[in-house]
């Protein structure tokens, strides 16, 4: 399953230190977990994250664990939990065993906070959200202590199982770490580590009142599923004396060799949101079809639009691990699949605006059946069939009735090679009353097919085409970035930001091979770009494509 060539994989921090934590003995195995909150679709930032921690797990001969941090009942689904599971199989990585859940572990989880409790390291807080937030302090001064901080073991033991209990209303009180209101590290100030929410968890149903916070429960999951290196990303940097603390204070936890946290830069794309709240609301304000629009930098996203894993894994591979916060120009993403369509996409033609041509000197009625190779270097892929006869459309841009030399097109008076076909040159046309060009009449020359043909011919443009009484409507959906900043996260609203044009739709006509083209799977439209059947919207009655990326970086 794994594509990963460890030869020409660059190194990064994490590997030195996995390095040297195998050279030292300190640990014998790699074990990393890949942790997302099932509130939205993976994205191409996910995308990162897994062929890290799966990436290593393979390259070490290790293993990785795929765990849903669901300690947010309100916000998670179970659709999320499916659509995660399958994107990261996609992706091309498997976990070890099971699925985890933090929820798995609620049991536990209580058991360690009573641990706390009992050591007087945690209490029970009836300070409502305001008196907390000013309780805490501010970055240039420390907080100061809650008058709940100092209550005695045995009432807090109680006060915790009434909360349990959901006698306590939500908000009401939390249960809080003791540790520092003075830390300069806002996040060690007396942490909550469990609220209250009578909420219905997709996983536990109804018999949680109180859950754990992120923090709290994300070190004691790592360390229960013995993982060795716990990988996020650089906003989670000072949270880590907060996942040393917990464990440090726990009696299970003490092994020298147990999990440790390692953050990395997380990846920001060029004209891209990556927040998932964001991605949520342009789902939710109908901005976007849904989280699978091809637009989307999600997963599903790019699967639908024509991405391919391996293009992804490369992409992830090129753009390396550091803690440099940075933000990545999104042709290195584009590179990537373009690159491999250049190579694997079988070509097509298809004519996405398209003019009459009529061949005057071709017999009325007559077809032929031409033949072309699938891929021009790959001879394995085979032959495709082509038919050919007296009407043809071609490109309404891909025909003048004057131009210069630059044009290498069908002028009118001379002559152009029909792709996979014969010379045809342009005799004259009829135009609408606006001037546009409805029907180009034509003469072919049938002397001329093949790729070298005898004549000796100069003829030095090449266009694309189909024939009319063989070739299939279809629809094509020419999309562009989604937003026309380069950074719009930082923009007050998307609204600002949206690109007017991100969605295009042309009707016009395909080979007629393509009707059962497989959806998701990319071709190249000779001269058009690449493109592949939509696997929502496409049918044999009614072919959808999308453009998945130009033939060329049109950016600079
Ligand atoms: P978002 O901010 O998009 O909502 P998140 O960090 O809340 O993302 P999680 O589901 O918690 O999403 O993420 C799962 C894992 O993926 C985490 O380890 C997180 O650090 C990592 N991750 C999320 N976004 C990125 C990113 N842009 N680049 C690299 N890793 C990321
Ligand atoms: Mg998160």
């Amino acid at each position: 399953m794994s594509h990963v060539d460890t030869e020409v994989r660059p190194s990064n921090f994490i590997r030195n230190i996995i390095d040297e934590d195998l050279e030292s003995g300190k640990h014998t195995r790699v074990h990393t977990r890949f942790p997302p909150e099932p509130n939205g679709y993976l994205h191409i930032g996910h995308a990162k994250s897994i062929c890290l921690n799966f990436g290593l797990a393979q390259d070490y001969k290790g293993l990785c664990n795929l765990r849903f941090d669901d300690t947010n009942p309100e916000k998670e689904d179970i659709d999320y939990v499916n659509s995660i599971q399958a994107d990261v199989h996609w992706l091309g990585f498997q976990w070890d065993g099971e699925i985890r859940y933090s929820s798995n572990y609620f049991d536990q989880l209580h058991q360690y906070a009573v641990e706390l409790i009992n050591k007087g390291l945690a209490y029970v807080c009836f300070l409502n959200g305001e008196q907390t937030r000013e309780y805490r302090g501010t970055l240039k001064e420390p907080g100061k202590n809650s008058p709940y901080r100092d209550t005695f073991v045995e009432e807090n033991l109680e006060l915790f199982e009434k909360m349990r209990k959901g006698e306590f209303k939500e908000g009401e009180c939390a249960l809080r770490a003791k540790i520092d209101m003075a830390s300069p590290f806002m996040c060690m100030r007396d942490p909550v580590i469990y609220r209250i929410r009578f909420a219905h968890h997709h996983q536990t149903g109804d018999k949680w009142c109180i859950y754990p916070m992120y923090d709290f429960t994300h070190c004691i999951s790592d360390a229960l599923e013995d993982i060795t290196h716990s990988l996020c990303t650089l906003e989670f940097q000072d949270n880590r004396r907060l996942y040393d603390w917990v464990l440090d204070n726990l009696d299970d936890f003490q092994a020298p060799n147990r999990t440790r946290q390692y953050e990395f830069s997380r990846l920001n794309l060029e004209y891209t949101l990556m927040s998932k709240r964001k991605l949520n609301d342009l789902v939710v304000r109908g901005l976007v079809s849904g989280w699978d629009d091809p637009r989307m930098p999600t997963i599903a996203g790019l699967r639908r639009r024509g991405y391919t894993p391996a293009a992804i894994r490369e992409f992830c591979r090129r753009i390396g691990v550091t803690k440099q916060e940075n933000m990545v120009e999104v042709s290195m993403l584009d590179a990537c699949i373009r690159e491999e369509l250049n190579e694997h996409a079988p070509r097509a033609m298809a004519v996405i605006n398209p003019v009459k041509v009529i061949i005057e000197n071709y017999p009325e009625g007559q077809v032929e059946k031409l033949s072309a190779p699938a891929h021009p270097t790959i001879e394995s892929m085979g032959e495709r069939e082509l038919v050919f006869g007296r009407e043809l459309y071609i490109d309404a841009d891909d025909f003048r009735e004057e131009a210069n030399k630059k044009y290498k097109r069908l002028i009118q008076g001379k002559e152009v090679r029909l792709r996979n076909a014969y010379v045809i040159k342009a005799e004259r046309c009829d135009k609408d009353e606006a001037g546009n060009v409805t029907t180009i009449y034509c003469t072919y020359d049938d002397q001329t097919l093949g790729k070298n043909p005898a004549d000796g011919r100069k003829v030095k443009g090449v266009i694309h085409w189909v024939e009319a009484t063989s070739a299939v409507p279809a629809e094509f959906r020419l999309y562009d970035r989604l937003f026309n900043q380069p950074n719009p996260a930082a923009a007050e609203t998307v609204d600002e930001v949206l690109n007017p044009k991100s969605l295009v739709v042309k009707h016009g006509l395909v080979e007629p091979g393509l009707v059962n083209a497989e959806a998701e799977k990319a071709y190249q439209f000779e001269r058009e770009g690449y493109f592949c059947a939509d696997s929502k919207d496409s049918s044999p009655e009614h072919l959808v494509f999308n453009l998945t990326v130009a033939l060329r970086d049109s950016s600079n």
